[in-house]
């Protein structure tokens, strides 16, 4: 590539709100045969509400909404943030202990009780009984596409909390687009498998890989790339870092996290997945000028 069609290609992508970080990743994009996408925030909009609070055991459901928006309070997680926002103005009680698990969720103590809202790997290492009465109710919500978060209490289930996110807008358009151009599609999500298809199913999606961890994610790029793939990976979170990094190309958010942004060669302004498609237009269009 010459320095003049890259440094052209470089000005035309920023104005298409693609940022690329190296001229290599201008050129790699059109060898791309693998697009790994990120669930959420990625494929969604990252900006979940909460759908429904299933107190169990007789729990109050106000007290473990306050419970669980006090645990949450200091994560930046999109989960977090729309369980903070379902509480609205009520006071929250002060959390001590505080730890968050990426991929997995959050713990503390509130009043002298142990807290933990988290998935089912946090409720497994915390030898939380997940009874198959909790199980049900989790999939029927599941299934209709909202993420369940466990709240246990003293190590007891407490509750389930759902919350849904809606598809971005042109998300099905692009995917199909780049399904057109001959990509196949692979998602990755912490989030549970019944969930995961659900968003898979509706954009025609090749490949599920669901509650993978921050490091699975990476693992999957990697096993790609061994069996000959060239791989680009869409990201937003914290947890997509290893993975960004581990593509060929790595593509963050541009509405995610810094850390994605600085794992990725190339960010998406405004976190659209038809920046995709335009920058890997522009790709081919700047290797066609140099050969
Ligand atoms: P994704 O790959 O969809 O971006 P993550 O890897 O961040 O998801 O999280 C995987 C799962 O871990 C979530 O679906 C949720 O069940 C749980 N989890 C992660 N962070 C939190 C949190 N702050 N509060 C509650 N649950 C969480
Ligand atoms: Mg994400």
């Amino acid at each position: 590539a010459t320095p003049i069609s890259i440094m052209v290609a470089s000005g035309r992508g920023a104005h298409l709100g693609v940022l690329f970080k190296d001229a290599g990743s201008i050129e790699a994009m059109r060898d791309i045969d693998t697009l790994v996408v990120d669930k959420t925030g990625t494929l969604t909009e990252g900006k979940p509400a909460l759908r429904e609070l299933v107190p169990l055991g007789g729990r109050a459901r106000d007290r473990l909404l306050v419970l669980a928006a006090a645990l949450e309070a200091p994560s930046e997680h999109p989960l977090a943030r729309a369980i903070v926002r379902a509480a609205g103005q009520q006071a929250l009680p002060a959390v001590e202990d505080f730890r968050s698990i990426a991929g997995q969720g959050v713990q503390g103590h509130i009043d002298g009780q142990a807290v933990a809202l988290g998935n089912r790997a946090m409720m497994r290492a915390l030898s939380v009984d997940v009874n198959a009465g909790a199980v049900n109710d989790a999939d029927r919500l599941r299934g209709e596409g909202a993420t369940v978060m466990y709240l246990a209490l003293e190590g007891a289930l407490a509750g389930l909390i759902a919350v849904s996110d809606r598809l971005k807008d042109g998300a099905a358009e692009a995917i199909r687009r780049l399904h057109a151009e001959g990509l196949q599609l692979v998602m990755l999500t912490g989030d549970h498998l019944l969930s995961a298809q659900v968003v898979a199913r509706g954009l025609g999606i090749d490949e599920v890989h669901a509650e993978v961890s921050p490091a699975g994610k990476a693992a999957v790029v990697q096993s790609l790339r061994k069996n000959g793939r060239r791989v680009a990976m869409a990201g937003d979170g914290v947890n997509d870092a290893p993975a960004l990094a581990a593509a060929d190309v790595g593509i963050a958010m541009g509405t995610g996290t810094d850390v994605a942004m600085e794992s990725a060669q190339v960010t998406l302004v405004k976190g659209d997945l038809a920046g995709i498609v335009r920058a890997r237009a522009l790709s081919r269009a700047t290797v066609r000028n140099i050969h």
